[in-house]
């Protein structure tokens, strides 16, 4: 961790002067023990956030002054961000969030943050300092609180959902029996969290690797269908994970709990999801009751009308939610021709029709006639096929008018 950062020297080299010190903590120790893959870098010091300003401007690193209310200042080294938190202690609380004070105390700080494999701090001369327990429980792959779980979480509820994304994401074995039931009495506070943080602590839940066994414990345990506004269904996340391993997060969420349109808005308004993702859920629902009752894999022309009128992107969204728990050769198989098959593309414009005297709202009408009849024709590039196609359709047409 300390060597392939060169970033961190020159953050050190900056803020550590004059009775100060900095050390990494958090996600990046515990990753870089474990062998795993290290996404941003937290460190924790005690200057406090003018001082730390102060130093990096002296020492030319850029700085992004994002979390200041939080004690925390963001600093850019060779293009890469280091979030530099000065040290804390929590004064008050409310439930959702403490005041806090700056202090000197590592230990201190420790102790407020969520997880024992979460409080680890490195120093620059590569000293681990552990506080609480973590080596033993990141040794023992083992999710516990710092302290008493229910006291835990009663500051910070949403401590209910990261220990279920931790748990799913770090631990092995069975979830740690103590946050669980504390997770349980604490449940009703849930509700006064805000939909932005839930949405993003569940999207990482259901993308960490042992997501289907912590899904399963929350929604057992009472504490996912309060979040979603439904009756969650974790099995089927079990499946889809089992068929597709790379399913992303959101499918795996719709897994859960999509079935029809009105489903989609409903996660959409419950998880305060973008405009796009609310549309790719109901887009995905949709081509899932247009699948009911089709065998898997469905008729060729099926699927290629699936790819015609949803687009590819949701008629594999759709299929892989709909086709869960089906025989794996008939899924693949599908899979593979929705992939692959180029979308149909309907060989008639506007042109063409206000080449044959339609205008205005008439060319959308008779575009979207000729859509149904060219799904009739199986998609026929049949040269006069497709000119008794646009005949028929004038026919109508002028009949209407
Ligand atoms: P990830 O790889 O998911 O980013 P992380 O450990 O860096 O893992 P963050 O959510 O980025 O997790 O939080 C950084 C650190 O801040 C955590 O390791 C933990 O020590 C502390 N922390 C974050 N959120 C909370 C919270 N709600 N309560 C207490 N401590 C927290
Ligand atoms: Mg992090």
């Amino acid at each position: 961790l300390l060597k392939g950062q060169p970033g961190l020297q020159r953050i050190f080299a900056a803020i550590d002067i004059d009775g100060d010190e900095t050390r990494i903590v958090g996600g990046a120790v515990r990753n870089a023990l474990l062998g795993r893959k290290i996404e941003d870098i937290d460190l924790a010091t005690t200057a406090a956030p003018p001082l730390v300003i102060e130093r990096a401007r002296a020492a030319s690193l850029r700085i992004i002054p994002t979390g200041l209310d939080h004690g925390t200042v963001t600093l850019l080294v060779d293009g890469r961000a280091f979030e530099v938190t000065s040290l804390r202690e929590d004064i008050e609380t409310d439930g959702r969030r403490a005041t806090v004070r700056f202090g000197r105390d590592f230990c201190a700080d420790a102790l407020r943050r969520d997880f024992t494999i979460n409080a680890l701090f490195l120093d620059k001369s590569g000293r681990l300092f552990d506080f609480v327990g973590a080596l033993a429980d990141i040794e023992a792959r083992r999710v516990r609180f710092i302290g008493d779980p229910e006291t835990r979480i009663r500051e910070d509820y949403l401590r209910i959902l990261r220990f279920f994304r931790f748990s799913a994401d770090y631990g092995e074995g069975p979830i740690d029996g103590d946050g669980l039931l504390a997770a349980m009495r604490a449940r009703a506070g849930l509700a006064q969290l805000s939909r932005e943080r839930v949405r993003a602590e569940l999207l990482k839940l259901v993308a960490a690797r042992r997501a289907p066994e912590a899904v399963e414990a929350m929604s057992g345990a009472g504490l996912l269908g309060p979040l979603i506004a439904s009756a969650p269904n974790p099995a089927r996340l079990r499946r889809l994970v089992e068929q597709d391993a790379r399913a992303d997060p959101l499918l795996r969420l719709a897994a859960i709990c999509l079935e029809t349109p009105e489903d989609a808005e409903r996660i959409a308004e419950r998880l305060r999801l973008s405009n796009a993702e609310r549309d790719r859920l109901s887009r995905a629902a949709r081509v899932m009751l247009a699948l009911h009752g089709k065998p898997v894999p469905p008729p060729k022309h099926f699927l290629n009308v699936l790819l015609f009128r949803h687009g590819r992107e949701s008629a594999l969204d759709g299929f892989t939610l709909a086709a869960i728990g089906a025989s794996s050769s008939g899924r693949r198989d599908a899979i593979d021709f929705l992939k692959t098959a180029p979308e149909p593309r309907l060989p008639f414009s506007g042109a063409d029709l206000i080449a044959r005297g339609f205008s205005g709202r008439a060319v959308g009408d008779a575009l979207a006639a000729l859509r149904e009849r060219w799904i009739e024709a199986e998609f026929s590039d049949d040269r006069e096929k497709l000119d008794a196609l646009l005949d028929s359709v004038s026919r109508t047409s002028s009949a209407a008018n």
